[in-house]
């Protein structure tokens, strides 16, 4: 089987890949290089450009034939997208449009699409589901929810059938690496706590504490990279198993608030995690927990990596990585 993976070269795609390789797939990675590193890309072939480029698509699909598209190739900054929405409906709806017309030019049928959490908006409940109401309060939320919507229509119109899987807050990396967030400085959580931890940042800022939480920071659902990658093989089987497309929330169901995760990373590294309160970042919804029941029962997801500790463990290992790499003076 042939996969095309478009952002291999990022952070979770990288990993997509890697896991792809370790099932025997023939591999594809296209990938811009915009945000993402072409050695990430650690198996199969690597073509540069971008999937907005219809001819470099066609020459794609025309070359050999594709049993699956994984797309992952998305800008992901929710405070950017609320100052440059024009960035991402550009490239998260625009240039997807052009890769599904590309697909159903050549009758790829087959695509496991990166979705978010943010199309949901504020939470009307304690644990999101599928059915939760979908009102997206950012840019960001609303570019995935717009293709979610094309996704669909597609589905009915032409037969290309989608999974669309919604990620909570992917965290973690391969402990086998030589992968991991590839975002230099990046604006994630786990990765900057990680980096105020050795030291390349001097501290953490947390962005508004007077959230309705319980300690007032905000609470999200930190998720494995490699679980969500394993989430993914279990959407590419369902579809060639001739499953309908559909909407899949991927979180472990805890939340942890920021707070939290900064203690959790000074347990973790044993080392203190300097830290300062900021206004709160325009866009953030303040609690994002997930009910990923439908993954579980429908695809027969079981996250490996559950708990917070190993997923700032993991992340851990790679922040060491990027310190011995970077041969910052003051990583300790
Ligand atoms: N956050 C923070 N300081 C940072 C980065 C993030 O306080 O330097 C907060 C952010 O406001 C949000 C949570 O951490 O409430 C997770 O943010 P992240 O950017 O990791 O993921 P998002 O939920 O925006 O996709």
């Amino acid at each position: 089987m042939r996969v095309l993976v478009i952002g291999g070269a990022g952070y979770i795609g990288s990993h997509m890949v890697k896991r792809l390789g370790a099932a025997g797939f023939a591999v594809v990675t296209l990938d811009n290089l915009s945000s993402g590193r072409r050695e990430a890309a650690t198996y199969g072939e690597f073509v540069e450009g971008d999937l907005g480029d219809r001819d470099l698509l066609d020459d794609l699909f025309s070359a050999a034939k594709f049993d699956g598209v994984m797309h992952f190739a998305a800008h992901i900054e929710v405070a950017e997208s609320v100052g440059n929405p024009e960035k991402y409906y550009r490239n998260n709806v625009a240039s997807t449009l052009v890769l599904l017309e590309a697909m159903r030019a050549h009758s790829v049928n087959h695509l496991v699409f990166s979705s978010s959490a943010a199309v949901y908006g504020e939470p009307r409940r304690e644990r999101i589901d599928e059915n939760h109401p979908a009102e997206p309060v950012n840019p960001y939320g609303r570019s995935k929810l717009m293709v979610e919507h094309i996704l669909r229509d597609f589905e009915a119109a032409y037969g290309l059938r989608s999974m669309r899987l919604r990620y909570f807050n992917a965290a973690g990396a391969d402990p086998g690496g030589p992968i991991g967030p590839c975002h230099e400085p990046g604006t994630h959580l786990v990765p900057l706590v990680l980096r105020a931890a050795s030291g390349r940042l001097p501290r953490i800022t947390v962005f508004g504490v007077d959230y309705d939480t319980p300690d007032g920071t905000c609470v999200r659902d930190y998720v494995h990279v490699n679980d969500l990658c394993e989430a993914h093989m279990l959407a590419l089987r369902a579809l060639w198993d001739g499953a309908p497309g559909a909407a899949f929330n991927l979180g472990n169901g805890n939340g942890f608030s920021v707070l939290e995760v900064i203690k959790a990373a000074r347990t973790v590294t044993g080392r203190p995690v300097p830290s300062r309160v900021a206004p709160r970042r325009p866009g953030d919804p303040a609690r994002l927990v997930s009910d990923s029941t439908r993954a579980a029962t429908e695809l027969g997801w079981r996250p490996r990596h559950p708990e917070l500790e190993t997923i700032i463990a993991h992340a851990w290992g790679w922040e060491r990585v990027l310190c011995a790499r970077v041969d910052h003076a003051s990583c300790h």
